[in-house]
């Protein structure tokens, strides 16, 4: 396209950039929002180990507030136990209080299958069975030796513990005191009817069994995996036990039962669809999830579904917490109620957290991200709006600079290139290439006679004549005043002669309407009528290199046209050279 030429490029911009600007708006916008793109996954990413970081803390604060309830339990079992070893203690040594009634009365009946201390109402009650009950019970013997010092402490401990869990509202929680000897202190009280079974029960129970001196040596305090209730099959509960010892023999065991509706609120519920929190013990029982208890027997890893199926929990328990991914959903977790006691799991499907960013996604990013395609098509928009019209403006500038506007034939500069591109091939192909000059006889009489615009008209017609009557090749052109070239591409001198001689033929045909503005008598008296002279010139056999000398020669045979008379056409110079005997065909 030669309206490329007119294009002022830059040294560093690639033509191809001009010739295109959509294509650089489209690749600009590209580039931009691929750079968009990817600082917003980025920060997605980040965004989405923010949620996780922030679930997470929750889980530890949770783990705190579970870790404060087991520490005033802890607390309160330490301190029963404490009381417990001190009342026997005093009660073995030097101030022991004087016996009374009513500790007598239990010591003699303390052979009867089931015995009770007569102790006042609200009171934890005191129940005991006798040595053929306890027979075979791990961590029971009866020693009637200790057994009054044991039913002093025992009816001091049914006072304390009867006080203390009357005034303290919170503590609805059950708090025992298993005496190796063969009774317990229960609040709230008890009847004792099943007192032979539970004694059975606490033989065999984490809470007892595991505080036994081989079993614990170390006397800790003790959280037991969670279990049902005696008599009871609604509701589990866990159990913090710590042994009794005076003068380093073990003497029973403090156990205080925490309830599991308690840590259930304490746990909380996470506030996604899809997330579920679960408290797990390190047995594996699962005995709180915030979906609610739809079942008490839930049971690591089987209840946990498909996904977590082969995940140990030792591998949770041997970390403090932490974070596990498995076909798209996040497992958390977080150990809760002191080490190595139980775990607190979330589990968190992964739409759940994409959902949790989205909420937290800057909306100033999201709005550029969407502006961005938009703000495209609209300077898509204007770019080839104005391109397009820079382009229609381009090709109309180049058609006028290349075109006579009278007659719409090319101008002498555009005929030049179109000679000089014609020149190119011949030379290259070996064509021939003629030219004609064509120029009206008497053209000025034309003009006195019917004015200037009538001689326009007659230009007009006779380019008209030119195109009309030329092969598709063939380039006519206007290059003077009533001055005519035509460029026969492919055309020998004779077949030009021809050519001009048709085209002599042709005008003197014609039939041109005078204009309006001609004298009314000129005007009457019919069309105009006029003659062309034609001078033919043919670059290898008359040896014309250039436009120019083409021109001449053309031109000088033209005048010799003339000079013979006119309305003819001269293919040939006179032997000396000179116009003044042409050629004439017939
Ligand atoms: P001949 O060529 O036969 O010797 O006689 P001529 O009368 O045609 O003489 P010449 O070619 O020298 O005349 C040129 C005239 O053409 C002069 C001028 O008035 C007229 N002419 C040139 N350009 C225009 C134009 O654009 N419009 C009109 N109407 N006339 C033009
Ligand atoms: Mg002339
Ligand atoms: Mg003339």
């Amino acid at each position: 396209m030669t309206w490329r030429k007119l294009l002022p490029t830059p040294r560093w911009l690639p033509r191809e950039a001009l010739m295109h600007p959509q294509r650089v708006v489209v690749v600009g916008f590209g580039i931009a929002m691929v750079l968009m793109i990817s600082v917003g996954l980025r920060d997605l990413y980040l965004l989405r180990d923010r949620v996780l970081a922030a679930r997470q803390h929750d889980l530890a604060l949770r783990a705190l507030g579970i870790e404060a309830v087991i520490a005033a339990e802890r607390f309160k079992a330490e301190f029963v136990r404490d009381y417990a070893q001190q009342l026997i203690a005093i009660q073995q040594g030097p101030n022991a209080l004087p016996t009374d009634p009513v500790i007598e009365q239990t010591y003699a009946a303390r052979n009867q299958p089931v015995w009770r201390m007569a102790v006042p109402d609200g009171d934890a009650s005191v129940i005991g069975v006798s040595p053929e009950k306890l027979a075979g019970l791990e961590g029971f013997t009866r020693r009637d030796a200790d057994l009054r010092a044991d039913l002093h402490a025992a009816r001091q401990l049914s006072h304390v513990l009867g006080i203390s869990q009357r005034t303290n509202e919170d503590a609805d929680n059950i708090v025992t005191f298993i005496s190796s000897n063969g009774f317990y202190v229960t609040y709230p009280p008890r009847t004792g009817s099943a007192a032979a079974e539970l004694m059975q029960r606490f033989s065999t129970m984490p809470y007892y069994r595991d505080q036994l001196p081989d079993r614990n040596p170390e006397r800790i305090l003790r959280v037991a995996p969670v279990y049902k209730q005696f008599e009871s099959n609604r509701l589990r509960t866990t159990t913090l036990s710590i042994p009794v010892y005076v003068a380093d023999r073990f003497r029973g065991v403090v156990a205080l039962d925490v309830e599991l509706p308690r840590l259930r609120t304490l746990i909380g519920a996470p506030e996604d669809r899809g997330a579920v929190r679960y408290l797990v013990d390190r047995n594996g029982s699962i005995f709180a999830t915030s979906r609610g208890a739809e079942r008490t027997d839930l049971r690591w890893p089987d209840d946990m579904g498909e996904r977590w199926k082969h995940t140990p929990l030792v591998e949770l328990f041997a970390r403090d917490n932490g974070m596990l991914h498995k076909d798209g959903q996040y497992l958390l977790f977080q150990q809760a109620g002191g080490r190595g006691n139980w775990i607190m799991v979330d589990t968190v499907d992964d739409s759940a957290i994409y959902r949790a960013v989205f909420r937290r996604t800057s909306l100033p990013l999201l709005a550029i991200w969407l502006a961005l395609p938009l703000l495209m098509l609209v300077t898509l928009r204007v770019v080839n709006h104005l391109f397009s019209h820079y382009l229609a403006a381009g090709a109309r500038l180049q058609e006028l600079s290349d075109t006579d506007p009278l007659t719409e034939l090319a101008n002498r500069r555009s005929f030049g290139n179109r000679f000089n591109h014609e020149a190119a091939r011949r030379q290259r192909d070996g064509e021939p290439l003629a030219m004609l000059m064509v120029d009206i006889d008497f053209f000025k009489r034309v003009n006195d006679r019917w004015g200037h615009a009538s001689g326009d008209r007659v230009l007009q017609a006779l380019a008209r004549a030119l195109r009309d009557n030329l092969r598709e090749q063939d380039i006519p052109a206007r290059i003077g005043g009533e001055e005519f070239t035509v460029l026969l591409p492919e055309s020998t001198l004779a077949e030009a002669s021809e050519t001009a001689e048709r085209l002599r033929g042709i005008m003197a045909q014609l039939a041109v309407p005078a204009a309006p503005d001609a004298p009314p008598a000129e005007l009457a008296s019919g069309p105009i009528r006029f003659t062309v002279s034609i001078g033919v010139a043919e670059a290898g056999t008359d040896d014309c290199q250039t436009l120019d000398a083409m021109l001449a020669t053309a031109d000088r045979r033209l005048y010799a046209a003339k000079a013979a008379g006119r309305n003819r056409v001269c293919a040939a110079d006179a032997p000396d050279g000179s116009a003044a005997a042409p050629t004439v065909p017939e």
